[in-house]
C-alpha cells in the first residue's frame, strides 16, 4: 500500500489532518464518514462531500464510513437508501464493510440521554413546540427558562422512560439539554434532544416512538464510530459548540468537527427539499431526469464518475460560500469525453440530399476515424450512397455573410466522403419548405481530399438514407432561466424561474449504422453536434440519446475574460 499521499494538492482540511498526524492526536488514525440523510437522491453537492471524505481516507491510508443519518422516520425511505449506495459506488468509492445507520445506535443514544439526565444535564419539558419557540428568544433577546427546567432527576428519569414507553402523544413533551437560555448562540438555549413521534421507521419499525434530534444523534454516532475528523458544511459551524458540549458532558470519545463551504451551482437548485418539489410537481421526469443535478440524473445524462471527481478536485475546498459556474462542470465532462468517446455521425434535423451523378445501385464503404485524439480507437466503415441526409441548418438558400456551409452553387466537403456541389433545391408545393437538395459529387475527391488542391470552406456530417437508422435525441438546456435560483419576484419561489425550454425532443434523427447495438449508458460524440449518451428509454426499434453537453466550450471563454 502507498504511504500517506502528501503530494496531492492540499486544502485547509488536509492541512489540519497532517498536523494531527504529526502530533499523534488520534494515534495516527484518519477516519471520516459520509453521513447522508436518506430523504432524497444524492446531488452534485453531495459528490463534493463524498470526494472529500473518501478522498481524505484514501490519501492518508484511513477509513471512511457510509452512515445513513436516519433519525427522521417521516421523510425517509428505503428507495433513497438504495439509490445512495448505488451513487456512492458508481462515483468510485468503497465503504467496504462499514455501512452503518444512526438507527443502529438508538439504544446507545437512549442510554446516553439517561446519563445526561442523571448528571443533571437534561430535563423533560412539557412546553409545546410553539411555546419552546416562544421561550427561545431571538438573536437580539435572550430566551426564558422553561418552567419544567428544575424537575428532579427522578422525575425526569420517570417521565423519559414513559416517553419511550409510548404513554404520551406526539409533541406533548421533549427531552432538553440544560445549557444556557441567555447564550448568544441560539443552538445552546436548552436544545431539544429527543422528541415524541409515533411513526414507523424503515429500520427499527415500531420499536421507538421517541427519536433523537440531529445535533445529538450526529455527534454520538461520530463518537461511537470513532471518527477522527467529522467534516460537514458551514451551516453547522454554529452547532459545533453543541457537538462539543454533548461529547464533553458524556465524557466519551470526541472527534473534531470541521466545516467547509457547500457547493452551489448556477442555473440549478441543490436542496433536496427543492429537488423533491421538482419531482413531485412533475416539472421533471423523476430524480434521475437528465436535467437534475442529482448523481443519477448526471449519470443518465452521460456524465462519467471521472468527470465528476475531476470537477470536485478543481473546485477545491474552502471556508467561504461561493457559486460555481455550471460551465465548469460542462468543461470537465467535455474534457473527459473528448478523450474516450467514439466519434460518429448523426443528423439531428435531417434534410434529404440526392447526389444526381452517383449510381443508384452503388454503396461504398468509406473509412472514418473513431477518435482523432486516440489513434488506438481505430477506424470504421461508413456507407455512402446516392441519397443522404445532412443537417437542415447546414443549408441556406440565401446564405448570409459568414455562412460557409452549403448553398446553391456552392461546394463543400462531406466528412470522410466527397466534395459535393448543390445544383438544385426541391420544395414542397404546399408548404414551400425545402424538401430535398440536388447535388453533384466529384469522384476525384474520395476520402474528402481534392487532388488539385481545391479548397472548400466547410465540412459537413451526413448519413446514408438507406443505411441509417431512426433515433430520438433529447436536447437539454439549464433547468432554471437565471443563474441564481432565488432571483425571483417577491412572493414567488424558485419554481417561477423554471426554464420552459429545458427539454427539446427530436424524434426523427438519423444515425450511422454502427450505432445499431449501442447500449444504454454508452457515450458518443456526434460530430459537430455534441456528446450524446444512450438513454434507458431506448427500444429495439428506436435508440434514444440524451445530449450530455454541446461541443462549445463556454468555460474557456469565461476563464479568458477574467
Ligand atoms: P440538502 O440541503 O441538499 O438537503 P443536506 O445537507 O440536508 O442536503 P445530507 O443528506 O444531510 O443533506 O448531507 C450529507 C452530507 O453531504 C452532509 O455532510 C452535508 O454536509 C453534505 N452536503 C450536502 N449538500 C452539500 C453541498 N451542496 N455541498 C457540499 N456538501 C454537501
Ligand atoms: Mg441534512
Amino acid at each position: 500500500m502507498a504511504g500517506p499521499d502528501f503530494e496531492r494538492p492540499s486544502d485547509f482540511i488536509r492541512d489540519i489532518i497532517k498536523e494531527d498526524l504529526k502530533t499523534g492526536k488520534y494515534d495516527g488514525r484518519v477516519h471520516t464518514r459520509f453521513p447522508p440523510e436518506p430523504n432524497g437522491y444524492l446531488h452534485i453537492g453531495h459528490a463534493k462531500s463524498i470526494c472529500l471524505n473518501f478522498g481524505i481516507a484514501r490519501d492518508f491510508n484511513g477509513l471512511c464510513n457510509l452512515r445513513f443519518d436516519d433519525t427522521n422516520p417521516v421523510k425517509e425511505e428505503v428507495e433513497y437508501v438504495e439509490s445512495i449506495k448505488e451513487d456512492v459506488s458508481w462515483l468510485g468509492f468503497d465503504w467496504q464493510e462499514r455501512m452503518y445507520y444512526a438507527s443502529d445506535y438508538f439504544e446507545k443514544m437512549y442510554e446516553y440521554a439517561v446519563r445526561l439526565i442523571e448528571t443533571g444535564k437534561a430535563y423533560v419539558c412539557d412546553l409545546s413546540a410553539d411555546e419552546v419557540r416562544e421561550y427561545r428568544g431571538t438573536l437580539t433577546e435572550p430566551g426564558r427558562e422553561s418552567p419544567y427546567r428544575n424537575r428532579s432527576v427522578e422525575e425526569n428519569l420517570g417521565l423519559f422512560a414513559r416517553m419511550r414507553a409510548g404513554e404520551f402523544p406526539d409533541g406533548s413533551r421533549t427531552l432538553r439539554a440544560i445549557i444556557d437560555m441567555a447564550s448568544g448562540n441560539i443552538n445552546m438555549r436548552d436544545p431539544v434532544i429527543y422528541r415524541i413521534l409515533h411513526a414507523e421507521h424503515h429500520m427499527t419499525g415500531n420499536k421507538w416512538c421517541i427519536y433523537p434530534m440531529y445535533d445529538f444523534a450526529h455527534c454520538v454516532s461520530d463518537s461511537i464510530e470513532r471518527i477522527t475528523h467529522s467534516i460537514c458544511t458551514l451551516e453547522f459551524e454554529d452547532h459545533r459548540p453543541l457537538y462539543d458540549w454533548f461529547l464533553d458532558r458524556l465524557s466519551v470519545y470526541h472527534p473534531r468537527q470541521i466545516e467547509f463551504a457547500r457547493l452551489n451551482l448556477s442555473y440549478t437548485v441543490m436542496s433536496k427539499r427543492k429537488l423533491l418539489q421538482l419531482v413531485e410537481g412533475g416539472y421533471v421526469g423523476g430524480w434521475d431526469d437528465p436535467r437534475m443535478p442529482t448523481i443519477s440524473g448526471l449519470r443518465r445524462r452521460g456524465y462519467t464518475p471521472e468527470a465528476i471527481r475531476n470537477f470536485c478536485d478543481r473546485i477545491g475546498v474552502a471556508k467561504r460560500d461561493s457559486v460555481v459556474d455550471m460551465a465548469l462542470l460542462e468543461y470537465c465532462i467535455r474534457e473527459d469525453l473528448n478523450k474516450r468517446a467514439r466519434r460518429v455521425m448523426a443528423v439531428l434535423r435531417p434534410l434529404k440530399v440526392v447526389i444526381i451523378n452517383y449510381p443508384e445501385d452503388r454503396t461504398e464503404e468509406l473509412d472514418a476515424v473513431n477518435n482523432p485524439e486516440d489513434p488506438g480507437m481505430g477506424t470504421r466503415k461508413v456507407p455512402f450512397s446516392r441519397v443522404l441526409y445532412i443537417e437542415r441548418e447546414d443549408f441556406r438558400e440565401v446564405p448570409p455573410k459568414q455562412f460557409y456551409r452549403l448553398s446553391p452553387g456552392r461546394e463543400v466537403r462531406l466528412r470522410y466522403a466527397y466534395y459535393i456541389t448543390c445544383v438544385g433545391v426541391v420544395k414542397d408545393d404546399r408548404t414551400g419548405e425545402i424538401a430535398e437538395l440536388r447535388c453533384t459529387y466529384d469522384p476525384a475527391t474520395r476520402g474528402g481530399d481534392s487532388p488539385d488542391g481545391r479548397k472548400v470552406k466547410a465540412t459537413l456530417h451526413w448519413v446514408s438514407a438507406a443505411h441509417s437508422m431512426e433515433a430520438e435525441a433529447r436536447l437539454y438546456d439549464y433547468l432554471l432561466l437565471k443563474a441564481d435560483p432565488d432571483d425571483v419576484e417577491e412572493g414567488k419561489d424558485f419554481k417561477s424561474n423554471i426554464n420552459p425550454g429545458s427539454l427539446e425532443t427530436l424524434t426523427s434523427c438519423r444515425i450511422e449504422p454502427c450505432l445499431a447495438d449501442a447500449k444504454p449508458g454508452s457515450g458518443y460524440q456526434f460530430e459537430r453536434m455534441g456528446y450524446f449518451c444512450v438513454d434507458p428509454d431506448s427500444t429495439p426499434g428506436k435508440t434514444v440519446f440524451n445530449r450530455t453537453v454541446t461541443l462549445k466550450d463556454t468555460w474557456a471563454k469565461i476563464e479568458k475574460k477574467k
